[in-house]
């Protein structure tokens, strides 16, 4: 391509845009930003990820940066992350309703779940701030002040890696294309932490039927018609997402029943799965996007783009690749789908 020979300027049109109109404070083609929940102890881990986006990615693109925590965010914490990105950074504190327990929650019954998940050895099954978390991630965080005029949202968080350099915007490359929801790796939850999830969103669906409209997307999260879930689900530590979805009245209803049923604190349903249920049965094929060709790490799991022409802009091994894991194996699926078109129809492959 155009810019790879030494002394070749690199190219000026950035998917079609001026590279150029990029600099900080200038309008973007599209209103998106990195949005990142986070804690004051992850600062080093949190600059981490920053000087990684910022050199694959952000110093020429300039995306702002959206922090929001339980608490208020430390001098320190708002001095160490500005000092790595010339791109806006703003702060927010995440409004209480937003980050405790619903009146509906009996308080009593939830620390004796989390005891008997502790037993049956669940990760986090004694933690209450990360029950807090996902439910912040799966119900509230497009609801921030914060993200009010933002279309799009880029989740980042500390410690991740970025292993390839990233030419183009992929916000633009999503809304040129109608894309909702960009991941980069799937894989199959545990099913202990998720006990009554399938059976809450079956209740749903049985009260909204019009919620399913990809009946492909159905057989991506169930393999016997929808009796079970098998557990499939967009990695959700990285996402790009256009907040509309989010927004929308079905996703409200449909995260506002769950929230009912109490299984955010009774058990630990994390965002990931939440959010990849209403992704795979309200979107369409084409509006769900696998990012294949970003080289993307978060403890234990790395997606390393396969075509070797890609290896020039990484520094990962494809090897190592999730794609080559069977519990991996829902990040492929998505794409292997039969097409369907917008009535929901499924057509034949
Ligand atoms: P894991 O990826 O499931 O192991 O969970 P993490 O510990 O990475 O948490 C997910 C994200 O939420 C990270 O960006 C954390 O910094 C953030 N996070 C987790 N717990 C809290 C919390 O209690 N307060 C705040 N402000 N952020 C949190
Ligand atoms: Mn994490």
């Amino acid at each position: 391509r155009a810019g790879d020979a030494p002394g070749d300027p690199a190219p000026e049109l950035v998917d079609g845009v001026d590279a150029a109109a990029y600099r900080p404070g200038a309008p973007k083609p599209v209103r998106a930003a990195f949005v990142v929940l986070v804690r004051n102890s992850d600062l080093h881990g949190m600059k981490q990820a920053m000087r990684q986006i910022e050199d694959r990615f952000n110093s020429r693109f300039n995306y702002p940066y959206v922090f929001l925590n339980d608490v208020d965010f430390t001098d320190e914490f708002k001095a160490g992350t500005a000092a790595m990105t010339r791109a806006n950074v703003t702060y927010g504190t995440i409004p209480r309703e937003h980050w405790s327990y619903p009146p509906w929650i009996n308080q009593t019954y939830a620390g004796e779940c989390r005891q008997r998940m502790h037993q049956q050895g669940v990760f986090y099954a004694l933690s209450e701030s990360y029950r807090h978390m996902c439910r912040f991630n799966s119900g509230f965080f497009f609801r921030h002040p914060l993200l009010d005029d933002l279309d799009y949202y880029w989740r980042i968080e500390p410690d991740v890696q970025y292993s390839c350099d990233i030419d183009y915007d992929p916000f633009l490359f999503m809304h040129r294309r109608g894309i909702k929801y960009g991941y980069t790796i799937a894989l199959h939850e545990y099913p202990e932490t998720i006990p009554t999830l399938w059976p809450a969103v079956r209740d749903f669906l049985a009260q909204h039927p019009g919620f399913v409209r990809h009946p492909a997307g159905l057989g991506w999260l169930s393999r016997d018609g929808g009796a079970t879930y098998n557990g499939c689900h967009f990695w959700s530590n990285f996402e790009i997402g256009a907040l509309s979805f989010f927004r929308s009245d079905e996703y409200r209803a449909y995260f506002e029943h769950l929230d009912r049923a109490g299984g955010f604190f009774y058990e630990r349903w994390g965002d990931a799965p939440v959010h990849s249920i209403a992704a795979a049965l309200l979107l369409q094929k084409h509006e769900v996007h696998w990012f294949e060709d970003i080289g993307y790490y978060h403890n234990p799991w790395l997606n390393c783009p396969q075509d070797p022409a890609a290896q020039a802009r990484c520094h990962c091994d494809p090897a190592k690749s999730a794609v080559h894991h069977y519990w991996a194996s829902c990040t492929h699926e998505w794409p292997s789908l039969p097409p369907a078109n917008v009535t929901g129809n499924v057509t034949s492959a």
